[in-house]
C-alpha cells in the first residue's frame, strides 16, 4: 500500500474503479504491453520525470485506505531488512517471524504465505506495521521508481491489482503516445 488516505470521499468512486478493473484491465492489457514494447526501443529521456508527474498527480487523488487491493491480493516481497525491522517491532525472533509468515517463492524470494496480508487490517483497509511496512509495500506500485523502463513487465501486471496504477499507464500513454514515441530522437 502506498500512502495514508488523505479523506473517504473517494470511497464510492474506489469501490466502482475496483469493481470494473479486471474487465478494463483485460482489456487494455494487450495494448499496453505492445505500449511498453515500442517505449523500450525508443525510450524518451524524460520518461522518469513524467512517470514522477503522472505518479503524484493520481495519488494525490487516491485513497489507499478506501482500497487496500494490493494488501488483499498480493504479496510484497521481503527483505533481509524488512525481516530484521518488523520482527523488531514485533518483538519476535527473526527465524520465528519468518516461520510463521513468510515463505520462499518460485524466484526464490521471501513472500507472505497468504492473501490478504497477515498484517492487512480489513476493517479499515490498513497496516497494522505501517511505520515499519517492507519497502515494497511503501513503493508500491513502482510508478514512480527511476529507471521506470526496467520495470515495465511489473508495471503490467500491478495495473491489473492496483487502480492507480492503471491509469497512471493510460495517462502514460496520451502524455507519450506511440506516433509521438516513434519520432523520439535518441541524442
Ligand atoms: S505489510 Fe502492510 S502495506 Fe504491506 S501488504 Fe501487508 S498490510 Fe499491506
Ligand atoms: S492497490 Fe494501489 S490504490 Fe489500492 S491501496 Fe494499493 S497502492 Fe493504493
Amino acid at each position: 500500500m502506498f500512502a495514508i488516505a488523505r479523506s473517504k470521499t473517494h470511497f464510492i468512486s474506489m469501490e466502482k474503479r475496483l469493481e470494473q478493473l479486471p474487465k478494463l484491465s483485460k482489456e487494455t492489457l494487450p495494448e499496453t504491453r505492445k505500449y511498453f514494447k515500442m517505449l523500450k526501443k525508443r525510450t524518451p529521456k524524460n520518461l522518469d520525470v513524467v512517470m514522477k508527474e503522472l505518479h503524484e498527480d493520481e495519488f494525490k487523488k487516491t485513497d489507499c485506505l478506501s482500497c487496500g487491493n494490493c494488501c488483499k491480493t498480493t504479496s510484497p516481497i521481503f527483505i533481509e531488512k524488512d525481516i530484521q525491522r518488523i520482527s523488531k517491532h514485533l518483538k519476535m525472533k527473526e527465524h520465528n517471524f519468518i516461520d510463521q509468515y513468510l515463505e520462499r517463492d518460485q524466484d526464490d524470494f521471501m513472500v507472505l504465505r497468504t492473501a490478504p496480508c497477515s498484517f492487512f487490517d480489513a476493517t479499515d483497509n490498513s497496516c497494522f506495521i505501517y511505520d515499519v511496512r517492507p519497502k515494497a509495500c511503501s513503493e508500491y506500485p513502482h510508478t514512480n521508481r527511476k529507471k521506470f523502463i526496467q520495470i515495465t513487465d511489473l508495471t503490467l501486471t500491478n495495473t491489473e491489482v492496483c487502480p492507480a496504477a492503471h491509469t497512471i499507464i493510460e495517462n502514460l500513454k496520451k502524455r507519450i503516445p506511440l506516433h509521438y514515441n516513434k519520432k523520439v530522437k535518441r541524442s
